[in-house]
């Protein structure tokens, strides 16, 4: 039986696995941690990708500040407020709120956006992800009724941070970010790439021991896919089992987190989200964002589900869940 406590050599060994059988041990051994705690339930949760606009100039990513080629969008409260109506009709009782760090949403804004929702949804978990801001300002956020916090690290080690990020983003500030967010109250999320340039299988192992310490109560894992126009729109695309193995690891390591089958996944392999499923995740996140703006938030190419409407994404998603012997669960399953 594979489970923790593992040495690093362990670690590495199962990182790098090649052979098909050693990964399907793993998974199944993810599986059945999975199925102790959560049993057959996948957690959904409603998606609002809320602004494209962003200060930072992150080497991978399609939002960043440096790709003049995108046309910006951000949702106004209505909007935003319109996607939450939308949601709740569908049943979800989370709504993600992501976007670019953009210093239109400074923290009046925010606030005002986050006391609105929680007025008009007292019940319903509320979820950020819009990167990071100072301690006062996460607590801020907090007291006006925000729940959880969703901050990939990138990295763990800081050679690597620096090769995919410009020289004024540091790695100890992205940790700080994640304890500050911690103390705060808040469920956090981290989480990392994976097949990221310049990554070796050292990084995921850094990777996998940040978790350990930080124990978070989600945890976001997904490919690397190029886009374009980044300095990285070069680099191949992160490889499905490598994430696999890094979400069944994650699972075996923190039992009891929450790990979404990320989009990236769907988008390198047409049943990645599946596959991530019966990896060990338990959580998806439907996209909730209008279709107008939708394909706008290109953080990678050829990004999946850009042209269905929020209720069909909702379904198409509750049948493929369905589909590999899971079940849909909409409460907010904290
Ligand atoms: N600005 C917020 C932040 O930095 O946490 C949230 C938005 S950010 C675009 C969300 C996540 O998208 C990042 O944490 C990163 O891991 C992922 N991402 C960005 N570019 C990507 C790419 N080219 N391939 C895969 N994932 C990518």
């Amino acid at each position: 039986m594979i489970k923790p406590p593992f040495t690093d050599d362990v670690l590495l060994h199962y990182i790098s696995a090649s052979a098909a059988d050693e990964s399907a041990d793993l998974f199944a051994a993810a599986r059945e941690v999975q199925e102790k705690y959560y049993g057959k339930r996948v957690y959904f949760r409603a998606l609002i990708e809320f602004t494209n606009y962003c200060e930072n100039d992150c080497y991978y990513c399609g939002i960043r500040k440096s790709n003049g080629k995108l046309k910006r969008y951000r949702l106004c409260m209505d909007d935003i407020l319109e996607c939450c109506r939308e949601g709740a009709a569908l049943g979800y009782k989370t709504f993600v709120l992501q976007g670019g760090e953009d210093p239109y949403f400074n923290d009046e804004r925010m606030i005002e956006i986050i006391t609105a929702i929680r007025r008009a949804y007292p019940d319903h978990a509320i979820t950020l992800s819009i990167g990071e801001r100072g301690r006062a300002s996460y607590e801020a956020f907090f007291a006006a009724g925000a729940n959880r916090y969703l901050l990939r690290h990138e990295t763990a080690c800081d050679d690597h941070y620096r090769k995919l990020h410009p020289p004024r983003m540091s790695l100890t500030e992205r940790k700080q970010c994640l304890y500050d967010l911690k103390n705060a109250g808040y469920q956090v999320g981290a989480g990392f790439m994976t097949g990221s340039p310049f990554q070796k299988p050292e990084h995921l192992l850094a990777d996998l021991r940040f978790l350990e310490e930080l124990q978070p109560q989600m945890v976001g894992i997904g490919p690397f896919i190029p886009q374009a126009d980044t300095p990285f729109g070069g680099f191949p695309a992160g490889d499905l089992e490598l994430s696999l193995r890094m979400i069944a690891l994650t699972r075996l390591l923190l039992p009891d987190a929450l790990i979404p089958a990320t989009t990236a996944l769907g988008t390198v392999s047409p049943q990645g989200r599946e596959r991530g499923l019966a990896a060990g995740a338990n959580v998806v996140m439907p996209n909730l964002s209008p279709k107008s703006t939708r394909r706008l938030y290109a953080l990678y190419d050829n990004k999946i589900c850009i042209e269905d409407a929020a209720a069909e994404c909702r379904f198409c998603m509750e049948n493929r869940v369905r589909s590999f012997g899971f079940e849909a669960d909409m409460s907010r399953g904290s």
